[in-house]
């Protein structure tokens, strides 16, 4: 399952940069990750500052 992005998200940005496969990317209203690019590392969920980033 890939990781997603709850309504929590702020769209500050901090966690596209930091995903190892490119998957981030800013959506409509806050950040989205591609589930089929995200191989389920975590990375991003540790770097929201708001804690939006959960396991789907
Ligand atoms: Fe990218 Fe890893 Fe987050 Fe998936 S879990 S979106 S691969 S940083």
């Amino acid at each position: 399952m890939a990781y997603v992005i709850t309504d929590s998200c702020v769209s500050c940005g901090a966690c596209a940069g930091e995903c190892p496969v490119g998957a981030i990317a800013q959506g409509d209203g806050k950040y989205e990750i591609n589930a089929d690019s995200c191989i389920d590392c975590g990375t991003c969920a540790g770097t929201c500052p708001t804690g939006a980033i959960k396991e789907g």
